[in-house]
């Protein structure tokens, strides 16, 4: 049995253990989570971190991101940083600064600085003019060298896609695409305000894979008003038939005190814990019945695509983007409220759009907070991918890497982990720490025994759950 197969098969949906385990916690895009970034100062530190990249390795490519926050209506549910507006002139302004900003991080390189991946992320950004994504492209082929190979992806939004913008953006090299849809039941795209009826997806989805788009995800939501077992299965049974590459399967997560646009959601509309429980059940067993690998998380790929390929070779990754099969590499942020990373440094762009544009007003990169990591960061860092992204330690692998003796450093750690092992979501040894099949849906709980600043969290209510 291959690695994949073992893979394969190793997944049990354990309805009574999920919703025993079911509480808040991080989704580990980054490690520490972005909530314990340090205001001020971080623009010294990330300067740093970028000088001693330059000499040690100015020719290592680099992961681009670009956040373009505008969206022309608002998604009742949405937890993002966007701001609503019908005015696309206001995206002219936008790009007046992010040139800027550009123009500030490419003052840091002797050379224009290789990029391996790009991300345009929103918000909504086919919120863009046709001329404006244009505008966009040549400002960043003439800062960065994209390499011919250069994996590049786009958040499409099926609703708001101007007539040319695909041919635009496979013009540009773009290959990826990651198409919103949440639920095709019409009763519940009125409910959160996203009507957008299944053959808009199907089209947009169908011509970028004419112009040459592979790895097409589709996101999916369960959890969400007037949302039901039903409605599930007749939104899977849609989307089973376009066979999009990859499925993201997110939990709706209700704080209206917290994001605004919750507010409009009638409470009594919401599915109960155990009807979500029951949907996300009719999800995992529909797309794996329907050959569909779980990568791990909230993430589902077909067998040949590059996830599970990574998956299989052990090569996976967990980054801001979620899954990913690229090295793990820096990654440069781009717009309001983006985080970078740059060796060990985090660093965040201010989340408001003023004070965004008000540092770059004054010439300065407009950097909010962030932090550099600590070794002991470090190592539950790789502690955390190596359980997200292989479901397993390798005890003798990891003490050799990090040189620590493992059961020693994670004494308080591995007490919890005892007591997970004891409800088989993990098999522990003097090897190894093994995500067992049934505790794969609950990888974050494992991970999260791991986080030393969450041992020291007054609570975690502020993430998200399964049920
Ligand atoms: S879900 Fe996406 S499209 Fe909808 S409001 Fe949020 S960012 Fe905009």
């Amino acid at each position: 049995m291959t690695h994949l197969q073992t893979h394969l098969a190793a997944v049990e949906f354990d309805s009574n253990l999920i919703a025993r385990y079911d509480g808040s916690g991080p989704r580990y895009t980054s490690y520490p989570t972005a909530d314990r970034f340090v205001e001020g100062a971080i623009s010294e530190q990330y300067c740093a971190a970028l000088r001693k990249r330059q000499a040690k390795d100015p020719d290592s490519a680099l992961s681009l991101y670009v956040h373009l926050p505008f969206c022309d209506t608002v998604c009742y549910y949405c937890a993002c940083n966007k701001i609503a507006t019908k005015d696309r002139s206001r995206a002219d302004l936008y790009l007046d600064y992010l040139e800027r900003e550009i123009s500030l991080v490419r003052q840091e390189f002797l050379t224009a600085p290789k990029v391996t991946q790009l991300h345009l992320g929103g918000g909504t950004p086919t919120f863009l003019t046709n001329t404006q994504l244009d505008r966009l492209m040549q400002m960043l082929k003439q800062a960065f060298a994209f390499m011919p190979d250069a994996e590049c992806s786009i958040e499409i939004d099926p609703r708001r896609l101007n007539e040319g913008a695909l041919e635009l953006l496979a013009h540009y090299g773009f290959n990826r695409m990651s198409i919103g849809v949440q639920d095709l039941d019409p009763h519940v795209q009125k409910a959160v305000n996203r009507i957008q009826p299944a053959a808009l997806t199907q089209d947009a989805l169908e011509r970028g894979r004419a112009l040459g788009f592979r790895s097409i995800n589709l996101d999916l939501i369960y959890g969400l008003p007037k949302q039901s077992v039903g409605t599930m299965q007749a939104t899977l049974q849609t989307v089973l038939q376009w066979r999009p590459e990859r499925i993201a399967l997110y939990s709706y997560a209700h704080l209206p005190e917290r994001f605004m646009p919750q507010r409009r959601i009638d409470t009594d509309d919401l599915p109960n814990a155990s009807i979500k429980l029951a949907m996300l059940k009719l999800a995992v067993t529909t797309l794996l019945a329907a050959g569909y690998v779980y990568i791990g998380m909230d993430h589902f790929s077909l067998p040949e695509d590059d996830l599970a390929l990574a998956l299989e070779e052990g090569t996976l990754q967990r980054n801001f983007q979620g899954y990913s099969t690229q090295a793990d590499c820096d990654l440069i942020a781009l717009g309001v409220s983006a985080i970078s990373r740059i060796g060990d440094t985090y660093a965040q762009n201010h989340r408001v759009l003023l004070d965004y544009y008000k540092a770059l007003d004054e010439n300065s990169l407009p950097l909010a907070k962030g932090l550099t990591m600590t070794q002991d960061d470090l190592i539950r860092r790789a502690a955390i991918q190596d359980l997200l992204c292989q479901s397993r330690i390798d005890i003798p692998e990891f003490e050799e890497r990090w040189k620590i003796d493992f059961a020693d450093y994670f004494a308080p750690d591995l007490i919890q982990i005892h007591k997970l092992a004891h409800d088989e979501l993990v098999d522990l040894t003097d090897q190894s720490i093994y995500i067992t099949p049934r505790g794969r849906f609950l990888a974050r709980v494992v991970a999260m025994r791991f986080d030393r600043h969450l041992r020291h969290a007054t609570s975690t209510a502020k993430f998200s759950r399964v049920l």
